[in-house]
């Protein structure tokens, strides 16, 4: 298996694309360790469907808009995991409003939770993260290209792949290799297929179709594994061809 004895923590592991990066990694062989907001019962049947694979996996409440919060998730699971190799940070939350409806609080909460938070829980987890480790990031092709009522949502991302880049640099001396993943539509609780604005947005995608979370969490394997060796600071879209 890629990732035998390799240890990894994903945020906002409970649902959706982060419950598949967990599934993914673990069935790889990593030991998984996840986060989440509020939802303990979809992050319990994480945990659950990863063991009842033969896999090892711990879930921990803590608000990535919350930097006391966060910290304490990243202790505690690099304390249960015995050191991190593999950081995804994965927890996200976009709001829909253009410019005249946004307000202070959404875009504090955006920013919080979607930048803020994986500022703090890279440095949180740095002295755990073990050198020719891997932190991956999940922005969005909204970070490049601009859809319906979700333009702080875009500058969030945007700003996800700016701290990749620097990080990248920063830490290329111990190896640690640091990557985007960009997803284009996917089909999650928070951009359902069948919403009023995925009909808005399906004509972009030549695929025609929104994707799949196994298919962002292929992505992430491949990047948390032994053939990516010579990659960071990238970012890998994954949309069916909308940035195309
Ligand atoms: P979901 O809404 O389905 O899941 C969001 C996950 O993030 C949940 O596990 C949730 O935990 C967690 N989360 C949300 N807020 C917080 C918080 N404050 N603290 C800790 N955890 C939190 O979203 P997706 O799976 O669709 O999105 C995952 C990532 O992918 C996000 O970063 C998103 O921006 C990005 N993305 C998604 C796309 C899509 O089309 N779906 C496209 C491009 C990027 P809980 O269950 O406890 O609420």
């Amino acid at each position: 298996m890629s990732l035998a004895r390799k240890t990894a923590l994903v945020t906002g592991g409970s649902r959706g694309i982060g419950s598949a990066i967990a599934r993914r990694l673990a069935a790889d062989g990593s030991a998984v360790a996840i986060t989440y907001g509020g939802n303990k019962a979809a992050a319990d049947a994480t945990v659950a469907a990863i063991e009842g694979a033969g896999g090892t996996a711990f879930a921990f409440q803590a608000d990535a808009a919350d930097p006391a919060s966060q910290r304490a998730g990243v202790e505690q699971a690099a304390a249960a995991l015995g050191g991190i190799d593999i950081l995804v940070h994965n927890a996200g939350v976009a709001e829909f409003s253009t410019v005249a409806d946004d307000t202070d609080e959404t875009f504090d909460r955006q920013f919080g939770v979607n930048v803020k938070g994986l500022h703090v829980g890279t440095r949180a987890a740095l002295p755990h993260l073990r050198d020719g480790g891997r932190i991956i990031l999940i922005g969005s092709i909204s970070g490049e290209m601009a859809f319906p009522a979700t333009t702080v949502y875009s500058a969030t991302k945007a700003a996800v792949a700016a701290l990749a880049r620097g990080w990248a640099k920063d830490l290329a001396p111990r190896n640690i290799l640091v990557n985007t993943v960009q997803p284009g539509p996917i089909d999650t609780d928070m951009n359902p297929a069948d919403s009023d604005f995925a009909a808005q947005v399906l004509g972009a995608i030549p695929l025609g179709r929104y994707g799949k979370v196994e298919e962002i969490a292929g992505a992430v394997a491949f990047l948390a594994g032994p053939d990516a060796s010579y990659i960071t600071g990238t970012t890998l879209n994954i949309d069916g061809g909308a940035t195309a």
